[in-house]
């Protein structure tokens, strides 16, 4: 393994072809493999099971996330239907009180069906955190900056705590990516990816990723990820690999800008709160620089009552009113309405999720371009 991150993400896994020299790991467009005699392969069997492509991916990310063993899905939400089937009937799982809103709805109306509970709690506050593992808690899922109010976890402090239960810790790296934060090396069990955002970075692919830190915990997964079938395509996971080549300049850049629009933000006179860990002013800001050396590059805000987050939302020229987040183009959300609709307003009005909040992820385009074209939207929202 290659000693540091930004050379990791080029050379990481599999570099290369050994049998061609190719210095890109080849798309192995195939489901099924000749198999020499009966009861023996070169490795392979059938593409469900595994693929050379994938393969190369899934060691990619292991390597990454300081893991054990990668596994790369068809979706992040295919990542995350994964490892929750590593628990039974019975079990309950924690949130965080502010998780992406597919989090919630697979737990919510998918795994509740099957006994499997959840629990939402504020995994800022250790002591309810203690408070909360009872017995049949399992595993507590965290975002950390969570979606999408930033907030901010103590990875490690969770890790020790279900440590001492024998519970897991998984973590949804998806907004810091391994560029920034490696939850492993925290103490974390599981960490999964949405790698439609940063990883793949150009908003031109769907995919998933799960890194466990424990050979066990890599076979039972494995049995899932070939039980239930929800794999990436050698083609996507070819694009994965090219995304995650680029991700170290990638993210300087997101964080650069990011910082710039956050800091303009804070002090603008239509704003009344900015949610970014990267501010000194933001009460996730000492916990997130043990664990992250800056704020990464999403960010809420709130409009003042003088300002239609409406009109907000359909007044910017270049960035798009758009779902996702992570790609090379700025995008704006609304969560209350998009990503975190799935979410019923009483528990939405309880985190903070408001009417009023608006959701920016910062690309990396000129950052005086993404400052104007927001100005543009707040002259145009102000109420008369
Ligand atoms: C988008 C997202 C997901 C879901 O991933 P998909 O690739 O859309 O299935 C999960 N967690 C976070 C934090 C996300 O932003």
């Amino acid at each position: 393994m290659t000693e540091r991150i930004d050379t990791r993400l080029i050379h990481g896994g599999v570099d290369g072809d050994p049998r061609t020299g190719a210095v890109n790991v080849p798309i192995y467009q195939t489901s099924t493999y000749r198999q020499p005699r009966l009861g023996h392969n070169l490795g392979y069997e059938y593409s469900r099971t595994g693929n050379p492509t994938r393969e190369a991916l899934e060691k990619l990310i292991a390597e990454l996330e300081e893991g054990v063993a990668g596994f790369a899905f068809a979706s992040g939400m295919a990542a995350i239907g994964a490892v929750l089937s590593l628990y039974k009937s019975g079990d309950r799982i924690l949130i965080s009180s502010n998780v992406y809103g597919g989090t919630f709805r697979i737990l919510d109306k998918v795994f509740k069906n099957f006994g499997i509970g959840y629990g939402i709690i504020d995994t800022t506050d250790l002591s309810e955190v203690e408070r909360s593992i009872t017995p049949d808690v399992k595993a507590i899922l965290i975002e950390s900056p969570a979606n999408p109010l930033m907030s901010v976890t103590d990875i490690a402090a969770v890790a020790a705590l279900t440590k001492k239960h024998g519970i897991h810790t998984i973590v949804d790296n998806t907004f810091m990516t391994p560029y920034l934060q490696r939850p492993v090396a925290l103490g974390a069990d599981v960490v999964v990816h949405s790698a439609t955002k940063y990883l793949g970075g150009h908003s031109d692919l769907v995919a998933g990723l799960a890194v466990v830190n424990d050979k066990e915990l890599a076979e039972r997964l494995h049995f899932i990820q070939n039980a239930t079938g929800g794999i990436l395509q050698p083609f996507d996971s070819f694009l994965l690999i090219r995304g995650i080549k680029t991700l170290g300049v990638r993210m300087d850049r997101h964080v650069r800008n990011a910082e710039a629009v956050a800091e303009h933000l804070s002090k603008h006179p239509a704003v009344s709160r900015v949610y970014y860990p990267g501010l000194k002013s933001d009460p996730g800001y000492e916990v997130n620089r043990r664990q992250a050396p800056n704020g990464g590059a999403m960010i809420s805000f709130e409009l003042k009552e003088g300002y239609d987050h409406r009109v907000f939302l359909s007044s910017t020229k270049m960035i798009a009113l758009a779902e996702s987040l992570g790609g090379v183009e700025s995008l704006l959300c609304h969560p209350a309405s998009m990503t975190h609709a799935s979410i019923p307003k009483d528990i939405r009005d309880r985190v903070g999720i408001t009417e009023g909040l608006i959701r920016l992820s910062v690309g990396i385009e000129n950052e005086d371009d993404i400052i104007e074209d927001l100005e543009r939207a707040f002259k145009a929202s102000r109420r008369a």
